[in-house]
């Protein structure tokens, strides 16, 4: 955790507390599944388990009879009563340190599933009533479902959230604090964003502030009355192949979408392999263009001297060699859509005749005089940051304006985990088809590990893994495991908890080796070991149980040889055999 410097010292600061958080495991041994009792407890409160896509549909048939605002109310009431629910506990729990007691609700709403929060600014005061606190809001539950039900919103949709940090706060500090929701996932921005002041700070409380009195039902209700009609989503139609139900993917969906029918320049951002010319190939069938060329290049595979001339064609006797004139792959798209892939790569002189075709819609060959009109949809990708190079002096300013008129991100595939199983059923099937094999299933295990996995090289690294795993299908027809999928000690992090026979709570990456006693959890999380040095220490004591033999000690840890010796090496083990 680190603490920055701040005017007034005497008022608890700290930003950024990473998911690490020791202080996690106070407030996780207060969770207890008795499932013989059907009870689950969080201290002295019966907790449920829901369905996220119960409570979607809940939400979806509130906001349908009673509209938007009246459903608002209710799910903000809702938040309202849970945080304060939570702050009484927190209090309880961590007497003595008003900030790390006061932060205990940003960990409880991730504990309970609903959101992981990032802690950008808290500031708490109990004596002097001060508080400011600033969060970001990252999968949010509420957007998920809001986008299941009706795709992305002009207004922020994290309204139970919003009442439970509202709730939350205003009993632990003891006073009416509301938040607010500045920027919200589900208009399309990246994550959520939350502000929270005494209600008397804020210039307007009084538009937010209805949504908490019970007695504004009815009028919320007359106000919404046969206004507002909603086009559900489900996402059953997705030409292009594309597949995905992220609220990420979908968002990105959506604004395809809506600008396919248009000529807008498209720019797609977005890290390797996340699937941008599939988004670009989507936009052109959506388009009135559907029937037209798409011509994709891949910017970064010409070689510079050849840029050009392969874009904007070459007039007879231009260079040497040129014995007759040759279209341009504009020339080629015309009508239809261009896809340039890696616009970021373009030399200097390519990208002035780019920037005459954005502007002036006509192309002039290399060695021509007479330009040449072209009706041509200018769809661009890149993985870099356009504005840097343009700061950089690598791209000119006036293109990358041209070119930024609707910029459409992909999230990377580990912000948008919802979606794996999906496609690797969709990858599954392809290459099952492909290679002739069929494939039954994947072991639990292998999809725990794949929901785990960072993906640095995206859907495509998934879709190698897939392929690669379908090639090693065993000839039995027993389901794929870990090791088909991993081969190279691939890295799989991310621990989860489970819950095991005696209703004990369980870590994922020591579940499957070691049986739970009782209690032996609770002693583990009473250490206040980081969960690094456990695993270290787990390891090694499985290495040396084995007397060094890494085959055997991955055997009884449930890992790969490879997986096995990749941790040991990071714990600081000598791979010996
Ligand atoms: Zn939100």
């Amino acid at each position: 955790m680190t603490v920055t410097p701040f005017e007034d010292a005497s008022i608890p600061l700290l930003t950024r507390i990473s998911e690490a958080d020791p202080d996690f495991a106070d407030l996780l041994a207060r969770l207890r599944f008795c499932p013989k009792d059907g009870r689950i407890w969080l201290d002295d409160q019966r907790m449920l388990l829901l369905h996220q896509s119960a409570l979607a549909g809940l939400r979806h048939e509130l906001v349908q009879s009673l509209g938007r605002p009246a459903a608002r109310g209710l799910l903000t009431r809702m938040g309202y009563a849970s945080g304060s629910k939570d702050a009484q506990m927190s209090k309880r729990l961590r007497q003595g340190d008003p900030v790390a007691g006061f932060l205990a609700g940003p960990q409880l709403h991730a504990l309970e599933g609903i959101v992981r929060v990032e802690t950008i600014r808290a500031e708490v005061d109990l004596e002097a009533g001060h508080h400011y606190g600033e969060f970001l809001w990252h999968s949010s539950s509420e957007v998920d479902a809001h986008f299941a039900a009706f795709g992305i919103s002009d207004e922020p949709v994290c309204w139970m959230q919003i009442g439970y940090a509202t709730g939350y706060t205003s009993v632990y500090m003891g006073r009416p604090i509301l938040y607010r929701e500045v920027e919200c996932r589900g208009t399309g921005a990246p994550h959520c964003r939350i502000i929270g002041k005494p209600v008397h700070e804020w210039d307007d409380p009084a538009p937010d502030m209805v949504y908490f009195q019970p007695d504004a039902l009815p009028r919320l209700v007359e106000r919404e009355h046969g206004v507002q009609t909603f086009q559900p989503d489900d996402g059953s139609e997705r030409p292009g192949g594309l597949v995905g139900i992220s609220s990420g993917f979908t968002a990105a969906h959506q604004l395809v979408r809506k600008v396919a029918a248009t000529n807008a320049t498209v720019l797609f951002l977005g890290e390797t392999g996340v699937g941008k010319e599939m988004f670009a190939r989507t936009l052109h069938a959506l388009s009135p263009r559907a029937e037209q060329p798409f011509i994709a290049i891949n910017c970064a595979a010409i070689p510079d001297t050849l840029v050009e001339s392969e874009l904007f064609g070459v007039e007879r006797g231009a260079f040497t060699g040129a014995v007759q004139s040759r279209p341009g792959k504009f020339e080629r798209a015309h009508g239809g859509t261009i896809f340039l892939d890696e616009i970021g790569t373009l030399n200097m002189a390519a990208q002035g005749k780019l920037l005459r075709v954005l502007q002036e819609r006509e192309v002039e060959p290399v060695g021509g005089t007479a330009a040449r009109r072209v009706d041509v949809r200018v769809v661009a990708a890149t993985n870099v940051d356009l504005r840097r190079a343009v700061q950089k002096g690598q791209f000119r300013e006036d293109l990358f304006f041209r070119l930024n008129v609707f910029p459409v991100r992909i999230p990377p595939l580990r912000e948008r985990k919802e979606d794996i199983p999906l496609l690797v059923r969709h990858f599954l099937a392809k290459y099952a088809a492909r290679h002739g094999q069929t494939v039954s299933s994947l072991t639990h295990r292998a999809l725990d590990h794949l929901l785990d996995y960072g993906y640095p090289g995206n859907v495509r690294e998934l879709e190698n893994i897939i392929e690669r795993a379908v090639i090693l299908t065993p000839e039995n027809g027993a389901p794929l495991d870990v090791a088909h999928l991993f081969v190279q000690g691939d890295e799989v992090n991310a621990p989860f908890f489970g819950l095991d026979a005696n209703g004990q709570l369980t870590d994922s990456s020591q579940a499957e080796a070691l049986p739970a006693t009782p209690g032996m959890v609770e002693q583990i999380l009473g250490s206040e070991l980081p969960l690094d040095t456990l695993e270290a220490m787990i390891i090694e004591a499985a290495v040396r149980q084995a007397d060094g033999n890494l085959a055997e000690a991955a055997r009884k840890l449930g890992l790969t040889r490879a997986q096995l010796a990749y941790r040991y090496r990071k714990a600081g083990g000598e791979e010996e055999r």
